[in-house]
């Protein structure tokens, strides 16, 4: 048993949503739920002072009824340990098969990775490497350009898609196979806008949410939880419409400049000395008081489990975007509904990485590639459509967005599964 379990989360959100559409059968439910299948790998690597030493390595596949899995892989050790990864990658891929489906992109949903961190660990490039390809090779048997489509997620970037892709190339005689990953480098077929694809969905999630409520972007006040690429372009594409961020954090720590700063400004001294922290102007302060600061809109982009009952009942924002995975406890959402906090669930509010890995994907697959702005207006109105339907569905049924946005993915998946049937 692993504490704060996030599949027992992502697994009451299913339940959650086949109550919405009044789907009773448990053998139904359980299938939603589970994964179809968990890969766990050893990968062996040779250090660089001569020893071995040996990783875990995972890909979990939950569901392919509306197309290949698809879902980044995150290199990360999560305080549960090893146990509690497995259980993180089970969640990270339902959650997966949920996001595509809400933005309507042919696609299943998958996860993977390994337990190490290389930034607390220092690993060299070529332990990467070494670490990187050896884990490509075991789980090359399940990924492919029409089976499993993996991504970058936490810790990881172009430099290992491309030594993933490599690897798979090589091992499925030598063909030329861009479409086995996205996430990849503009120059290994890549798409443009992949890199901000994230944190420019948020905003746009974001822009229609304050459309819905009628609150003016101009001035609106933002806090950013997490400092990575997802928060970063979040913060950039909402200062662009207008809004002001007034705080942010990383794994350093939070600070708070009351009266707001350039994200840019705060990028470069991030780069300089490697955090937020002592960021000219602001203030230091807790996650907790970053959290349950006064602003309009709240970005959680760092990791899962931030947001628990007791930060919910503090928090004085009007929108949350949750531009990372999971990071509301189940114990909040009823407290945030209470408090007419528009919650934009991650599954929505993340889903624009998904979306331009799917366009990265389509490009590889045709040969021809768009311009950004192609790229990213096709994303937005895959986006757009996708949080008018949860928010009209959470209207109709009177309900939370995240119930509204997992009912409405859920019924789309189930369709797709009841045209096919069960065979064999
Ligand atoms: N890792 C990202 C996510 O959680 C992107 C997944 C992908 O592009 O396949 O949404």
């Amino acid at each position: 048993m692993v504490k704060n379990d996030p599949f027992e989360n992502a697994t009451k959100q299913v339940n959650d949503a086949c109550d919405v559409l009044g789907i009773k059968d448990k053998g139904l439910r359980e299938y939603l739920a589970m994964p179809n299948r968990l890969l766990r790998v050893k990968i062996p690597v040779k250090m660089d002072n001569g020893k071995i030493r040996v990783f875990t390595g995972f890909r979990s596949q939950h569901n392919n009824d509306r197309g290949p899995y698809k879902g980044g892989i995150r290199y990360f050790d999560p305080k549960g340990g090893v146990e509690y990864m497995e259980r993180e990658v089970m969640a990270l891929s339902s959650w997966m098969t949920w996001k595509c489906a809400i933005v309507d992109v042919p696609l299943g949903g998958g996860k993977g990775g390994i337990f190490v961190n290389p930034k607390t660990e220092k690993l060299s490039d070529g332990e990467m490497e070494r670490l990187t390809r050896g884990f490509a090779y075991k789980i090359a048997e399940v990924i492919g350009p029409r089976k499993d489509i993996p991504a970058p997620d936490v810790y990881t970037t172009g430099r290992e898609m491309t030594q993933i892709m490599d690897t798979f190339s090589k091992l499925n005689d030598n063909q030329y196979s861009p479409g086995v990953i996205t996430g990849k480098p503009i120059s290994m077929g890549g798409s443009l806008a992949r890199n901000v694809a994230t944190g420019l969905g948020t905003a746009y999630c974001v822009r229609e949410a304050a459309k819905a409520l009628k609150i003016k972007l101009k001035g609106a006040k933002v806090v950013l939880q997490g400092f990575g690429n997802a928060s970063t372009f979040a913060g950039i594409y909402l200062e662009k419409m207008g809004a002001k961020i007034i705080g942010a954090s990383d794994s350093k720590g939070s600070i708070i400049v009351p009266n707001g700063f350039k994200t840019e400004k705060l990028i470069a001294h991030k780069e300089k000395t490697g955090s937020v922290v002592n960021f000219p102007g602001s203030k230091t302060v807790s996650t907790e008081e970053l959290l349950t600061t006064k602003c309009d809109i709240l970005i959680p982009g760092a990791l899962e489990n931030q947001i628990d009952a007791k930060i919910a009942k503090n928090l004085k924002c009007k929108i949350i975007g949750e531009a990372a995975n999971g990071p509301t406890l189940p114990e909040a959402d009823p407290i945030l509904y209470k408090n007419k906090i528009l919650v934009i669930p991650d599954i929505l509010a993340n889903s624009g990485g998904v979306c331009i890995s799917y366009l990265e994907w389509v490009q590889n697959n045709m040969g021809y590639y768009w311009t950004f702005d192609e790229v990213a207006n096709k994303m937005e109105a895959n986006i757009t459509k996708g949080f008018r339907d949860a928010y009209e569905m959470s209207k109709k049924h009177k309900i939370d967005m995240r119930k509204a946005a997992m009912a409405l993915a859920v019924q789309r998946v189930v369709e797709a599964f009841e045209q096919k049937g069960i065979w064999p």
